[in-house]
C-alpha cells in the first residue's frame, strides 16, 4: 500500500480540512502526508485557541500563498535541447520573507515541493528567526552532468525564477542536488539579470562572496546538537554511543563529523545503491573524497577501507545502533526499519532529512518510548544558519566560525526547549512531534490573526 493509504482517520476538528486537501490535491501523496501529521498534532492547540478556528488559520495555511511552475530549457553537451520543469512554492510569508531550499532531483514534482514548503513554514517559525516558508526545485537530474551543463541549467532556471525572488521577498538556498557550485551559478545569473549584487537574496553562498561560516555544516551539526539536547533531558550523553547515519550528502557528512567531535562512533553511511558499515567509525575525509569530490558510489568507500563493509541494496537500519540519524530523503525509514531499530535497542532518532520516517515508523517510535526528534525541529539548524547569513549580509558583517557555531548551538537548544515546552503544555511531555508542530503552528497562527484575512 502507498503511504497515504496507511494514514489514520483524523479527529473531527480537522477532518474536513484534510478532506478538502485530499480532494484538491488528489495526486500529491507526500503533501497529504505532511499535512496529515501537522493536523493530527495541533488538535489540542485548536481546542485551546478557538480564535484560530474562527480565524480559519488551518484552512488558509494548507493552501500556498503562491505556486510557480515553469519551463527550464537548456542545451546539453551533445547539442541536444533538454526541457525540465521548475517549481517554487511560496507557502507563507507571515513571519518573514519566503525562505527554503531548492532541490534538483529526478523525483521532484509538485507534491514533493509542496510537502517540503509546508514543513518549512513550521520549521522556520520554530527557529524564531523571522523567516517565512517556501521550497523549490526541478526534476533535472544533475547526476553525470558536466560542469558546463550544470551551469547552463542553473542559468536557465534563474532566467525565470529571478522575478519572484529578492532579499525581502523570497530567499532560496540549497537542498538535495543544490550545493555550493549550483548556488554560485544561480546567484551569478541573478546578479547579471538584475544588475544588483544583492547578497541577501540567496543563502549558502561561498564564504568569499557573502556566505556565512558554518552554513555548510549547520544542518548536520544542528541535528547532532538536537540529539544531545534530547539525551540531556534524561541525563544521558552522546559520547561512546554508536550512531547510524543514512545518506552521504551534505547533511550526513557533517552529522558524522560532529558525532566524531563529540566522542560518538558514527557507524554507517549510505546512498541509493546501499550502505556501508564501519565499526572503526566512518572516516569523514574518505567519505567526502568519494561522494563530494569524485561524485562516486558509496561502495567505493568500503573498497578503500579495511574496517568497512558494503551492503548492496539495503538500508542501514538493520545495524545495531544507539542513535539513528536518517539524513537521506523522504520516507526512507519505514515501520519494519523502525521495528528493527527498536529491537536492537535504539534510544534516540533525529531526522536530518525532511520527513524521512513514514507515519508507521513515527508511530512505532512514539509508542515504544524512543526519543524522536522530527525533521522540522532536528534539522532546523540549516535554515536557522541561513537566517544568520541574511543578518550578516544586511549588516555587511562577517562572524567567525566559533561565534557562528555557538549561535547555532544556542538556537538548537531554543528549538529543543520550545518543542519540549509545548509538548508539556499539551500534556504529551517528551513528544517532540506534537511539541514541534504545536510550537511552530502557534507562532504562525498568532501572526496570521494579527495581520488579518489576506
Ligand atoms: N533545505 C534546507 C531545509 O530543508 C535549508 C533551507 C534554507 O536554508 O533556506 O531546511
Amino acid at each position: 500500500p502507498s503511504v497515504t493509504d496507511t494514514l489514520v482517520a483524523l479527529p473531527s476538528a480537522v477532518r474536513t480540512v484534510f478532506d478538502t486537501v485530499q480532494a484538491r490535491n488528489p495526486h500529491e501523496p507526500e503533501f497529504q502526508q505532511a499535512v496529515h501529521e501537522v493536523l493530527d498534532s495541533i488538535v489540542p492547540v485548536l481546542e485551546r485557541h478557538p480564535e484560530f478556528v474562527s480565524g480559519g488559520i488551518v484552512e488558509r495555511l494548507v493552501e500556498p500563498e503562491r505556486q510557480i511552475m515553469f519551463r527550464v530549457p537548456w542545451v546539453d553537451d551533445q547539442g541536444t535541447l533538454q526541457v525540465d520543469r521548475g517549481f517554487r512554492v511560496q507557502f507563507s510569508s507571515v513571519l518573514g520573507p519566503y525562505k527554503g531550499g531548492l532541490r534538483f532531483h529526478p523525483t521532484v514534482n509538485l507534491s514533493i515541493i509542496k510537502f517540503l514548503g509546508f514543513e518549512q513554514i513550521f520549521k522556520n517559525a520554530l527557529t524564531g528567526q523571522g523567516i517565512g516558508g517556501a521550497k523549490g526545485g526541478s526534476d533535472f537530474d544533475p547526476h553525470g552532468r558536466s560542469d558546463g551543463e550544470i551551469m547552463r541549467f542553473c542559468q536557465s532556471f534563474m532566467n525565470e525564477l529571478y522575478r519572484h525572488l529578492g532579499e525581502h521577498t523570497d530567499v532560496p538556498a540549497g537542498d538535495i542536488g543544490v550545493g555550493a557550485r549550483e548556488i554560485g551559478y544561480l546567484f551569478g545569473q541573478y546578479r547579471k539579470i538584475t544588475n544588483r549584487h544583492e547578497s541577501g537574496m540567496f543563502t549558502g553562498k561561498g564564504v568569499q562572496w557573502g556566505g556565512a561560516e558554518v552554513r555548510t555544516e549547520a544542518t548536520g551539526y544542528g541535528a547532532v546538537f538536537f540529539v544531545q539536547n534530547m539525551l540531556a533531558v534524561h541525563g544521558q550523553q552522546l559520547a561512546g554511543r554508536r550512531v547510524g547515519v543514512s545518506g552521504s550528502g551534505n547533511v550526513a557528512i557533517y552529522a558524522i563529523d560532529k558525532v566524531h567531535q563529540l566522542g560518538g562512533i558514527p557507524v554507517t553511511a549510505s546512498d541509493s545503491s546501499g550502505y556501508v558499515v564501519d565499526d572503526a567509525g566512518i572516516d569523514v575525509g574518505l567519505l567526502r573524497q568519494v561522494k563530494e569530490i569524485e561524485r562516486g558510489r558509496i561502495a567505493e568507500y568500503a573498497a578503500r577501507r579495511a574496517s568497512a563493509r558494503f551492503v548492496e541494496g539495503a538500508r542501514p537500519w538493520e545495524v545495531p545502533m544507539d542513535v539513528a540519524l536518517p539524513s537521506a530523503t523522504q520516507n526512507e525509514l519505514d515501520e519494519l526499519d523502525a521495528s528493527a531499530l527498536i529491537g536492537n535497542g535504539v534510544r534516540a532518532v533525529a531526522e536530518g532529512a525532511n520527513m524521512p520516517s513514514t507515519p508507521g515508523a513515527v508511530a512505532a517510535f512514539r509508542e515504544s518510548g524512543v526519543l524522536f526528534g522530527p525533521g522540522k525541529a532536528a534539522n532546523a539548524g540549516g535554515v536557522a544558519t541561513s537566517a544568520l547569513e541574511m543578518s550578516q549580509n544586511a549588516a555587511r558583517q562577517r562572524w567567525t566560525f566559533a561565534d557562528s557555531e555557538e549561535k547555532l548551538r544556542s538556537i538548537m537548544s531554543d528549538v529543543h526547549d520550545a518543542a519540549f515546552a509545548a509538548s508539556e503544555r499539551y500534556d504529551r511531555p517528551g513528544d517532540y512531534v506534537v511539541g514541534a508542530n504545536a510550537a511552530g503552528f502557534t507562532r504562525v497562527a498568532h501572526a496570521m490573526l494579527a495581520q488579518g484575512v489576506i
